[in-house]
């Protein structure tokens, strides 16, 4: 079943192009990615590891998520060992599937669509988050990109197209703006997506927080609310700058 969508272009400035650029094929053996979490309950129906990957050519104005963009950074390492890796420790945590999200998994399609794949052959769900609108990318398949095409067909939900800030939806869950669609690719979910479009859902958010202080966000939420939220608890684990600064003062502070 399909909610949604109007695609919407051309609102990101100079250094956006909102998904309407086809994402550069990719060695399909490494996975460039900043963070995996066995098990969580804010990224997708149902409690499910996630994983964010690293790069995002999209570039969203205002995006949650902006020190994912870098093609640098994060870690890259080889697909089939992580994919294991995190199938055994998704395994353990006793989760019902996976959600891809970035950065943005398109942008590494047939590294994405492996890791995809090891968690469907183990019994596994998989979600999949993208700021190129579904159409596009299904354009970009008949034009011969099989790479994009294995990672729609180990998808079983699809939340597509960029998060436009002036487009804010409070109505459904996952999904920032109102142009983006949340689309049952398979059986899986078509559930969640009917209750979904009838009736709406609600946002989550999960806040780790470890024994130095340093603080883990996963999840949506306003950014006015996920402000006030950190400048309460403290620096973000993702942002390495406000780490770095939360260790220096711990410092002083310890002298
Ligand atoms: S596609 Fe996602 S990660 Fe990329 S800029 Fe847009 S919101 Fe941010």
């Amino acid at each position: 079943m399909t909610v949604v969508v109007a695609e919407a272009r051309g609102r990101g400035g100079e250094t956006s192009f909102l998904g309407t650029v086809a994402p550069a094929r990719r060695d399909g053996e490494t996975l460039r990615w900043s963070r995996f979490l066995p098990a969580t309950e804010a990224e997708g129906p149902g409690p499910r590891a996630a994983v964010w990957l690293q790069g995002c050519a999209v570039h969203c104005p205002e995006c949650f998520n902006p020190q994912l963009w870098a093609e640098r950074g994060g870690r890259v390492t080889d697909v089939a060992g992580t994919a294991a890796e995190w199938v055994a420790q998704a395994a353990a945590a006793g989760v019902e599937g996976l959600t891809l999200l970035g950065g943005e998994p398109f942008d590494q399609a047939g590294a994405a669509a492996s890791v995809a794949r090891a968690f469907r052959e183990a019994g596994l769900g998989v979600m999949t988050f993208t700021g190129y609108p579904l159409d596009r990318l299904e354009g970009w398949v008949a034009a011969g990109r099989d790479d994009i095409a294995a990672l729609l067909e180990a998808t079983d939900l699809l939340c597509d197209g960029p998060y436009l800030r002036d487009l804010p939806d409070a109505r459904r869950p996952w999904v920032g703006s109102r142009n983006q669609g949340i689309r049952a690719l398979s059986d899986r979910y078509a559930d969640d997506v009917r209750r979904i479009a009838a009736s709406g859902g609600d946002d989550r958010l999960e806040v780790r927080i470890d024994r130095d202080g340093v603080v883990a966000v996963n999840g949506w939420a306003t950014d006015a609310a996920l402000a006030a939220l950190l400048e309460d608890l403290g620096p973000r684990a993702d942002s390495p700058a406000q780490v770095a600064a939360h260790a220096r003062t711990r410092a002083e502070a310890a002298r």
